[in-house]
């Protein structure tokens, strides 16, 4: 359970939150139709509903080390579910935006951060996903450069990666979206 802390040191998140996902949280009069369909909120715990009436309550960067913010898988499960409209995914979206901003992500999840870092990396220097290379950033960031090494044969062999990065794609487009992005 969240404790908001009244003795704020940090500002409410909800004005940055409406900011960065466009979204108005106004609107959400809890049904929690959201909560009822995310994939995760069982195992972590926590929910959509719940971390949007937290938000109401003006929590601060305490709402950060919610580990579905984390967990959240991006479905839209929340999103197409609501009634009100409201995008439950670009939400969670925000909310680890500020997490990184903060510094607060590896707090919260350990290694997932560093995962999605190494991630959009990818996306970015070849405009695809690109495992190998994603694999490798994600070892030695976290250190653990051994771990699963015994599955990359079999992977390699069924054609479940690819040595070569992917071709293609449009990176200048994607590079500037992150350009943009970024700037915003
Ligand atoms: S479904 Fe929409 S209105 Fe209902 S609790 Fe979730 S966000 Fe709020
Ligand atoms: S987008 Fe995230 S919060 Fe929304 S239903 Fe999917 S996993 Fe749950």
């Amino acid at each position: 359970m969240l404790i908001i802390s009244k003795d704020k040191e940090t500002q409410a998140l909800i004005d940055r939150v409406q900011e960065i996902s466009g979204v108005d949280l106004s609107a959400c009069y809890q049904c929690k139709k959201c909560t009822s369909g995310c994939p995760v909120s069982q195992v972590v715990q926590s929910s959509p509903a719940e971390i949007i009436r937290q938000l109401h309550l003006q929590a601060g960067d305490e709402l950060l080390d919610s580990e579905i913010i984390w967990a959240c898988a991006s479905c839209e499960t929340c999103t197409t579910r609501c009634p009100m409209g409201i995008d439950g995914a670009a939400v969670m979206d925000a909310l680890r935006q500020i997490s990184m901003q903060k510094n607060r992500a590896g707090q919260a999840q350990g290694k997932v951060a560093l995962f999605n870092k190494a991630f959009l990396k990818t996306v970015e220097l070849f405009g695809r996903s690109y495992e190998i290379g994603m694999i490798a950033a994600y070892k030695l960031g976290s250190g653990k450069l051994m771990s699963d090494t015994d599955k990359f044969p079999t992977m390699l062999k069924k054609g479940k990666l690819a040595i070569l990065p992917p071709r293609g794609a449009d990176k200048a487009t994607v590079k500037r979206i992150f350009k943009k992005t970024k700037q915003k």
